[in-house]
């Protein structure tokens, strides 16, 4: 089958793309391009509709990873009727929802630049996120104010956040640019998408971010759990 064109990894902020509808089955849509993030790395899959040029609207409720890499499987819902294959279309998200998970997925990112201690594990919704860290035995005591802090300083900071491309070579040089088991960059393909926030944060990562930290608007620290000895949650969210 041929790999889908993956129009969220330079466009994050697409809310529509023309496409072909490749496939059709019950609770798997292929496209021969997408604009609709598959579930991964802690981000939740994006929801929207497929819609035939000049016909019927069809909803999508989840959108997962398939078989490989470049394969996305639209989900539709339970029992609704399949679209028609092979012709054009167009591909529209609920982009309200798409851009906090944005908001809240590059947050996160900042969060590892503030809680310097490796990450076992995270999660995004549309109006929080969290972070488990292993805090080994580094000094580190976690502060809810001093976060909340921080963070915000960080976003008014306005940083500008951009991927780009680095060799598996190259990130197998700098083994300290995976911060997290979380997003595991996916190697052995040649090349592993690097996420940028200018002067804060690095690290191999292939979600969907916001071009400028700005852009996330004030957080507040919710909670920090302990989860352990050595394990702690720490669960952010938007302050307005
Ligand atoms: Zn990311």
């Amino acid at each position: 089958m041929a790999e889908t064109e993956l129009v969220f990894r330079d466009d994050p902020y697409a809310r529509s793309c023309p496409t072909r509808i490749e496939s059709a089955e019950p609770g798997a849509i292929r496209l021969s391009r997408t604009i609709f993030y598959p579930a991964g790395g802690g981000q939740p899959g994006d929801r929207g509709a497929i819609s035939v040029i000049g016909g019927q609207r069809f909803e999508i409720i989840d959108t997962l990873k398939g078989a490989s890499e470049g394969d996305v499987v639209h989900v539709p819902a339970p029992d609704a009727p399949l679209p028609p294959v092979g012709v054009d279309a167009l591909a529209e998200i609920d982009w309200a929802r798409r851009h906090r998970h944005m908001r809240i997925h590059t947050c996160l990112h900042l969060l590892t630049a503030v809680v310097a201690a490796p990450v076992t594990g995270g999660q995004i919704a549309e109006d929080k996120g969290r972070l488990d860290f292993d805090l080994q035995d580094l000094p580190i005591t976690l502060d809810k104010d001093e976060i909340e802090a921080k963070l915000n300083a960080l976003i008014q900071g306005g940083a500008r956040a951009a991927p780009r491309w680095i060799t598996d070579e190259e990130l197998s040089r700098q083994p300290e640019l995976v911060k997290t088991m979380l997003v595991k960059p996916p190697m052995g393909q040649g090349r592993v998408r690097l996420m940028e926030i200018e002067g804060i944060d690095r690290q191999p990562c292939g979600g969907t971010h916001v071009v400028n930290v700005g852009e996330i608007g004030p957080v507040k620290v919710l909670k920090i759990e302990s989860k352990g000895k050595r394990n702690r949650r720490v669960i952010i969210g938007f302050a307005a």
